[in-house]
C-alpha cells in the first residue's frame, strides 16, 4: 500500500469480525468480477473501495444512455463515446486510487478463455446479466472448487446464492436449486421487466459483503459460513433467507458433469437484453485495415477508439473489436445484424 495513505482502511479493519489480519487477506487476494454493468459495477466498485488487492473486469458491452439510472461507474462521455464497459470501469476505479491493481478485458467470456483469466484468483462475482453465463460460470468454478457468488436482479427483485467449498454444511451449488436452464420465453428480463437501482445495490451489496467475509476470513471461519440462498423484493421490503443444502443427485456438484464448460463456444449472434443490440461473432481476428477500405464510402462517423473500430452503416452502429466480435446497435433482427456484419466485416 502506498506509505502516505496508512489509514485509508481504518474503519473497515476496526470492525471485529475483520480486523488487521482480514484487511491484509482481502489486500492480498484476487476476484474476478464478469459483467460491470449494473450489478458487476457496484460489485468491482465495493472491491476496489476495500482494497481487494488484484481485481480482473470482463464485459463485453459498450457503454450506452439508458445504463446511466443504474450503472454506477458510467457517465455521459462514457455513453457518448461508447466506450467499452470494461475501460470505463478501470478508469473510474482508478481515480478511486488505492492498492487494488485492475486488469480490464472487453471480451465475451466463454470456457475457452477462463482458465486462462482465473489464474490465481480466489474468488468469481457475477456481475452478469445472462443464465448462459452463469451456468458456465458453476461449471467451471464447481470443477476447480473456487468461490462464487450468484447475484440476478429484476425489477425490485433479487436473488443471492454463495457457492462455496468446504463449508462444514456443504451448499447448494447454482444447478442443486436450478438443474437446468429456464426456457428463455419463461423469464422475466430487465427489457421486459425493468429494473431499479436500489434492487441493484441490494444485491450486490449481500454478494459484496459474502466476498468480504469469505476473503477476510480463516479457513475455520470459512467453513462455518451457512449456505443460504436470499430472495428479496426492495419494493415491498419482503426478505427470505432460505437455508440452501447441497443436493446429492445434483448433475454438477453431485455427479460431476460440466456440460456448459465442454460446450464449444457460441458462435453467430445474440441479442443483448434490453439493448436494442445485437452481438455478432465471427470466426476469428479480424484485419482492421481491409475492414476500413470496404466500408469506406458506406459508412459514416468512422471513429478508431483505442483498438475498436466504430461506423454507422444502413441506420446501424457498429463497433468492431479486434477479436472480430461485432455490436451492432439499432436493432433486435439478428439476422439484419448478421447480413450487414457479413456485408462489411466478412463471415
Ligand atoms: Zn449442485
Amino acid at each position: 500500500m502506498d506509505e502516505r495513505e496508512p489509514r485509508r482502511f481504518d474503519r473497515q479493519a476496526r470492525f471485529a469480525p475483520l480486523g488487521e489480519a482480514g484487511q491484509e487477506r482481502i489486500e492480498a487476494a484476487s476476484v474476478l468480477v464478469v459483467g460491470c454493468g449494473a450489478l458487476g459495477g457496484s460489485l468491482a466498485q465495493t472491491m476496489c473501495r476495500a482494497g481487494v488487492g488484484r481485481m480482473l473486469i470482463v464485459d463485453r458491452d459498450i457503454v450506452e444512455l439508458t445504463n446511466l439510472p443504474r450503472q454506477v461507474l458510467f457517465d455521459g462521455i462514457h455513453a457518448n463515446e461508447g466506450t467499452p464497459k470494461a475501460f470505463a470501469a478501470r478508469e473510474t476505479l482508478e481515480r478511486i486510487g488505492g492498492p487494488t491493481r485492475i486488469e480490464a478485458h472487453a471480451l465475451h467470456l466463454d470456457a475457452a478463455q477462463l482458465p486462462e483469466l482465473a489464474q490465481g484468483i480466489d474468488l468469481v462475482l457475477d456481475g452478469t446479466d445472462n443464465l448462459s453465463t452463469r451456468y458456465l460460470l458453476n461449471d467451471f468454478c464447481v470443477s476447480r472448487g473456487l468461490p462464487w457468488i450468484y447475484g440476478g436482479v429484476v425489477g425490485a427483485h433479487g436473488l443471492v446464492l454463495a457457492v462455496l467449498p468446504g463449508l462444514n454444511t456443504p451448499g447448494a451449488c447454482l444447478r442443486c436449486l436450478f438443474p437446468e436452464p429456464p426456457p428463455a420465453q419463461m423469464l422475466d428480463t430487465c427489457e421486459s421487466a425493468g429494473v431499479i437501482l436500489p434492487a441493484v445495490s441490494a444485491v450486490a451489496a449481500l454478494q459484496a459483503a459474502c466476498a468480504l467475509r469469505w476473503l477476510g476470513s480463516d479457513a475455520q471461519a470459512r467453513a462455518a459460513i451457512e449456505p443460504q440462498l436470499v430472495q428479496l423484493d426492495v419494493w415491498t421490503q419482503e426478505f427470505l433467507t432460505i437455508r440452501a443444502r447441497q443436493q446429492s443427485d445434483c448433475p454438477c456438484c453431485g455427479r460431476r458433469e460440466f456440460p456448459f464448460l465442454d460446450a464449444a463456444p457460441a458462435r453467430g449472434s445474440v441479442v443483448l437484453c434490453g439493448r436494442n443490440t445485437v452481438q455478432v461473432r465471427g470466426s476469428g481476428r479480424v484485419d482492421m485495415a481491409r475492414v476500413r477500405q470496404v466500408i469506406a464510402g458506406h459508412a459514416s462517423s468512422i471513429i478508431e477508439a483505442g483498438p475498436m473500430l466504430r461506423f454507422a452503416v444502413e441506420g446501424l452502429r457498429v463497433t468492431l473489436f479486434p477479436d472480430g466480435r461485432a455490436l451492432i446497435e439499432g436493432t433486435e433482427d439478428s439476422g439484419r445484424a448478421r447480413a450487414v456484419y457479413d456485408r462489411y466485416i466478412g463471415s
